[in-house]
């Protein structure tokens, strides 16, 4: 069995391809030039121990101690202002999405992203996807830049699209298999992350201080695409 990191790799590969012929085929999807409005308001959002471990790895080994400990300055002060609690409640409820506080992403440095190649899967697939169940279900995982662009020429067209929510569900159940393997499986938002367990922690360090969640879900692995009617 390939161990859970070069398997997350992998997918993150696998996904840019997609998303790359994704945004070939529909280039209303591609952001303008220059744009960072999602990274300078990024609402807390929810993230695995593996993800942030590939980009913990990539910002120690990329990043200057000066950089890391402003970005950590950083994400311990956002880290504050809400509670665990409310980023899971969030992923079923929008009116307690809207009162989270939206902030500066700490790794956002000079308007690019400083961990790009490293980004978790939230930021990958923002502005390329859609959710398809849940309340949520048919909304556009994207900003309002991006609607705009695509509204017009896509309306009553229908796309192939990637489900964020079949996304997501690939990384939970890679989670489920370092687990299986003894690992440690969590889930925390970005600050959090950062504000407890720096960018390089022991096990012990991490069921000392961890105030995120471990998930066992048992859904199969989701399949290819689907046609979305725009
Ligand atoms: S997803 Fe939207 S806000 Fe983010 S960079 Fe692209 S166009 Fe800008
Ligand atoms: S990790 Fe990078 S892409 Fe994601 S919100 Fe932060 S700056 Fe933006």
């Amino acid at each position: 069995m390939r161990p859970p990191r070069s398997l997350l790799r992998q997918f993150y590969a696998q996904l840019d391809a997609a998303l790359a012929e994704f945004e070939a085929q529909y280039p209303q999807f591609l952001c303008p030039e220059g744009c960072c409005e999602c990274c300078l308001f990024a609402p807390p959002f929810l993230l695995s121990l593996a993800e942030y471990e590939f980009l913990a790895d990539y910002a120690r080994r990329n990043l200057s101690l000066t950089d890391l400990a402003r970005i950590r300055a950083a994400a311990e002060e956002q880290a504050q202002t809400y509670e665990f609690a409310e980023v899971v409640a969030a992923e079923e409820d929008p009116a307690v999405r809207e009162r989270l506080p939206r902030t500066r992403c700490p790794f956002l440095e000079g308007g690019l992203c400083s961990v790009y190649s490293a980004r978790p899967l939230a930021c990958r697939m923002f502005g390329r996807t859609i959710f398809t169940s849940g309340p949520e279900a048919g909304r556009f995982n994207g900003c309002a830049i991006l609607m705009e662009a695509a509204q017009p020429v896509l309306t009553g067209q229908t796309l192939k699209i990637h489900s964020a929510d079949s996304l997501r569900q690939k990384i939970i159940n890679l989670s489920v298999l370092i687990r299986m393997q003894g690992g440690v499986a969590a889930f925390n938002t970005l600050p959090k992350f950062i504000a407890e367990l720096g960018f390089s922690w022991s096990e012990r360090d991490l069921l000392q201080n961890f105030s995120g969640a471990v998930f066992w879900p048992e859904q199969p692995f989701p399949g290819q695409p689907f046609s979305h009617t725009w």
